[in-house]
């Protein structure tokens, strides 16, 4: 997919200290998000996978600087030039949240149960100035109307409302601004099959209408796959493949993907693909392995993969296609079809 660059995010690394003792003395430090490069461009939407426990959801939240990255830049391409986000400061942070939305995973709990559907719809309006209520009113009515739920229902409240339906309101809300860019944490992973295809593809068509760009987070392959025109994986707290969907998903130029793709179900998956199953734990963040963060996990694995850092570089000839492996375009991994 071509297009100008809407989100760039540079060397971005989140560090959360572990503290110790009766004067919080810093000890250490969780190392979520590690030096993340990655760009999307508008229209796009780039999957962001990786285990649980990775850093994507940290890398979401900086992004939308509801946590301060301990490094790193975020700037986003609007018209007239770049913002760096993570040197915006009250109304300017404020003014740039309007252009950038998060839906979260759960409906469930994201849903304030006291609070009807207008109201719930209608705060991010009110928040950010819109005081006139029938106006309000009647944008929350074409919101509604837009992810699918009857405009007449928008005096009940969470309780009366299904799973789907309440993914439906979140991102009623997550659109009252009309943003430009939004983060879908996990956004399908707490509903049932059959209505997780439902929402993909009411996000798609929101996407085509209204020119949206999405970074989407997801531990599922499947979904990810489902949705996404590029995918980034993560493991611990570094990305360490990208390419373009149908590219990762064929032709994987990094061992964890390729155990990763193992995992996904497929009509036609073979007993041999089972033999690369991930086997031991994720490494911690606070202490990572040396080297190749995947080196004790990793089947390929020789001295240079425990001594030195793989960077993230372009794998043979495609310039959307990068992988952090040494061996990235020696190996013959398996993809799926
Ligand atoms: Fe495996 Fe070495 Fe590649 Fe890391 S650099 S993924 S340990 S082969």
């Amino acid at each position: 997919m071509q297009g100008r660059v809407l989100l760039e995010v540079q060397g971005l690394k989140k560090y959360f200290p572990i503290t110790s003792g009766f004067f919080r003395r810093t000890v250490g430090h969780v190392r979520a998000v590690d030096d993340v490069s990655f760009t999307i461009r508008q229209g796009e939407t780039l999957g962001l996978v990786g285990e649980s426990g990775c850093g994507k959801t940290t890398v979401g939240r900086c992004i939308l600087r509801a946590i301060k990255p301990t490094a790193g830049k975020v700037y986003y391409h609007a018209d007239n030039g770049a913002i760096d986000i993570t040197a915006l400061q009250d109304d300017s942070l404020r003014a740039m949240r309007r252009q950038m939305q998060l839906i979260f995973q759960d409906p469930y709990s994201s849903l304030n149960p006291r609070m009807t559907v207008r109201e719930i719809v209608g705060e991010p309006l009110l928040i950010h100035g819109v005081k006139d209520r029938q106006e309000r009113d009647a944008r929350v009515r074409e919101l509604l109307k837009q992810v699918g739920i009857r405009p007449e229902y928008m005096n009940r409240y969470p309780h009366a409302f299904s799973g789907g339906q309440r993914q439906r309101i979140g991102i009623a809300r997550a659109l009252a601004l009309d943003p430009s860019f939004i983060v879908c944490d996990e956004t399908v992973s707490a509903l049932d099959v059959s209505i997780q295809a439902q929402i993909l593809n009411l996000l798609q068509d929101l996407q085509e209408k209204l020119n949206l760009t999405y970074l989407f987070i997801a531990h599922d392959l499947s979904v990810v796959e489902h949705i996404s025109d590029r995918v980034a994986v993560m493991y611990v707290g570094r990305i360490v493949e990208v390419a373009d969907t149908v590219e990762l998903f064929s032709n994987p130029r990094h061992p964890y993907t390729e155990a990763l793709l193992a995992a996904v179900p497929r009509a036609s998956a073979t007993a041999d693909k089972d033999e690369i199953l991930l086997e031991g734990e994720v490494p911690d963040p606070a202490n990572p392995p040396q080297g190749c963060h995947f080196h004790p996990r990793c089947k390929y694995a020789t001295d240079i993969c425990k001594r030195e850092r793989p960077e993230l570089s372009e794998v043979s000839g495609d310039s959307d296609h990068a992988a952090a492996c040494h061996f990235a375009s020696q190996l013959s991994l398996r993809g799926v079809s």
